[in-house]
């Protein structure tokens, strides 16, 4: 690479690869500082949501307390599932045992039994529920261990029927109910067991009877095993809590249940964490109860909020909000992807530019060279000729005249040259004008035929002519034709090598006429084939071989012929020689 195009590179590089280095850093901490940005605002908004979370669960728990003022004094109110059993159970009427005693001491003596299950018969019909309930107890009891099986279960079906009194110390159907339990299980009757052990279970579960915690503990295991359904968790978690009797508001775990309470003026409001949950806002947020925020979670304290927990609140779609960063982001790597393509596009045809710019100069350097080479040698040996005739030096007439004949040659070369830059001056700038007319081809190129195998001759070369003898109609400009012709025979005779011959050859094929000019020198490779008639284009062969030329002469050809409706055309292969065909209308 020459120094100037080095240094053109370099300042080209300059320009173009810095200032879009510059961009795309610039570009890529724009991305940065924007992915920074999004993050916090998206950190905004969850800490604005978390607020307004913990607002509404303020309201929601405020509407609870309200609630509770309703409650009657020292009530509790288990949100969400009934309590498994009361803290402070409601008193059931129970017989006295002295109402007994005398059936018991029976009872209890043996061979007395009958007496016994008389006696208890009779208290049975008793107009009050609870002494009722206390003969059905036992006369059920005897009749069991007397094994009159059915007539036991029969009392017990009694005692099960009587509300509003306790017998055992338990409420007369959930005692009926576990004694007959007990008798199926006695006896294995594993249907009728599962039957009445979930009939149990269903009474117990419904909180309707208000049970201490000791009897609630009594049947709760055997219910269970009966029903074959596990013990309620959440019931008895309410229970326990409300047996704690918490004051203010809170949430523990009681037997692993998250329960949250608000205690009002002596009264008790339980939540079952399913209930706690529901009051939490749901669809922005997700709310969890924890003491510890996780990644992309906001934490807020029960001691900042005056609520009775302290939760973590998380977006419950950030990809949502995230999406209009997203977009943006997008948008602006699209932006700074079309401004760099534009100016990688911009610089890579800004660099072509040059690179053909720079190209036009160095061929244009390449001409000068060219045509002062050209110049010189008819020039020389015009200066020696001339020289040699006005210092007398030639006397002898034949020698003179030989003199003459050569002055007059270069003096024609000179011309010919002078006449084809002109040409080509006029080609480029658009002012090349024919002078078009209707004439016989065959004249011209026999014309141009004779006058250059003359030229030749004196070098050596024979020149063939092959020219039909009839007249061929063409129209066009003489003159250009015949410098077109004289062309193609030039470079036959200067690319010829040794060979010195050349073949012209005119032919005619219905309305189309075909002058080829043939040789067999060089040839030419095929790749160079369809460069041949580019302006300024020579030859690996012509530059190497130092063949002194131009590179004008067939884009003149070419011009000339085209501007005839004809076409110009070349078959060769190195080492063998080319033909040159001109193929022009014929015009009758
Ligand atoms: P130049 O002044 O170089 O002869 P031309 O335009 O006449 O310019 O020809 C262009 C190139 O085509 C030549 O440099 C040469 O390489 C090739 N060329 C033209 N005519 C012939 C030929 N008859 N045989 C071999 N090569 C040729």
């Amino acid at each position: 690479m020459k120094p100037a195009r080095k240094q053109l590179l370099v300042v080209f590089l300059a320009v173009t690869v810095v200032p879009a280095t510059l961009a795309g850093w610039l570009a890529w901490r724009l991305l940065a500082q924007d992915r920074i940005m999004a993050g916090e605002r998206l950190r905004e908004i969850r800490e604005n949501r978390a607020d307004e979370a913990v607002q509404s669960l303020s309201r929601a728990l405020a509407a609870l307390a309200q609630e509770a003022r309703g409650l009657p004094p020292d009530a509790v109110k288990a949100f969400d599932s009934p309590l498994a059993y009361a803290y402070k159970p409601r008193p059931l009427p129970e017989a006295p045992a002295l109402v007994f005693s005398v059936g018991e001491q029976a009872e209890f003596r043996a061979g007395q039994s009958e007496y016994a299950v008389a006696f208890y018969r009779k208290l049975a019909a008793s107009p009050q529920p609870a002494v009722r309930a206390g003969a059905w107890l036992r006369l059920a009891r005897t009749l069991r261990k007397l094994g009159r099986r059915e007539e036991a279960i029969q009392a017990y079906r009694q005692l099960r029927a009587i509300q509003d009194a306790a017998a055992g110390g338990a409420p007369a159907p959930l005692a009926g109910q576990w004694a007959i339990c007990g008798m199926h299980e006695e006896t294995g009757r594993a249907a009728e067991l599962k039957k009445e052990g979930e009939t149990l279970r269903a009474w117990l579960d419904s909180g309707r009877f208000s049970l201490g915690r000791d009897i609630y503990e009594a049947y709760a295991e055997d219910a269970a095993r009966w029903s074959g359904r596990p013990r309620p968790v959440v019931s008895e978690a309410l229970a326990d809590a409300a047996a704690s009797r918490p004051s203010g508001a809170g949430a523990a775990l009681f037997r692993g249940q998250f329960i949250t309470w608000l205690a009002v003026d002596h009264r008790t409001v339980l939540l079952t964490p399913d209930y706690a949950a529901r009051l939490l806002p749901t669809g922005v947020v997700r709310v969890r109860f924890a003491s510890q925020a996780g990644k992309d979670e906001s934490l807020r304290r029960a001691g900042e909020t005056g609520l009775p927990w302290t939760l973590t609140i998380a977006l419950a779609d950030p990809g949502k909000e995230r999406e209009a960063f997203a977009i943006r982001r997008q948008l602006l790597f699209w932006l700074f992807g079309l401004v760099t393509a534009l100016g990688i596009g911009g610089a890579y045809l800004g660099w072509r530019l040059i690179r053909r710019e720079l190209a036009l100069v160095q061929m244009q350097a390449d001409i000068v060279a060219a045509v002062s080479h050209e110049f010189r040698t008819p020039l020389t040996s015009m200066r020696q000729v001339s020289a040699a005739l006005s210092e007398g030096r030639v006397q002898d007439e034949e020698r003179k005249q030989a003199y003459y004949n050569a002055l007059a040659r270069a003096t024609e070369r000179l011309h010919r040259l002078v006449e084809a830059l002109l040409d080509f001056g006029r080609i480029e700038s658009g002012a090349m004008e024919y002078r078009m007319q209707a004439l016989d081809l065959a004249a011209v190129v026999f014309g141009v035929a004779g006058e250059f195998g003359r030229e030749a001759g004196e070098k050596g070369f024979a020149v063939h002519a092959d020219i039909p003898s009839h007249p061929v109609p063409v129209k066009g400009d003489a003159e250009a034709l015949g410098r077109a012709l004289w062309n193609l025979l030039d470079n036959a005779v200067k690319y010829s090598g040794d060979s010195r011959e050349v073949w012209i050859n005119l032919s005619r094929n219905g309305t189309q006429a075909f002058v080829s000019v043939a040789d067999r020198g060089l040839g030419i490779p095929s790749d160079e084939q369809r460069e041949v008639f580019r302006k300024f284009f020579r030859g690996a062969a012509s530059r190497q071989g130092r063949i002194h030329g131009t590179g004008i002469g067939l884009a003149m050809v070419d011009h000339i012929v085209r501007a005839h409706r004809g076409r110009v055309s070349v078959e060769s292969k190195p080492g063998a020689g080319s033909k040159f065909t001109i193929q022009l209308p014929v015009e009758e």
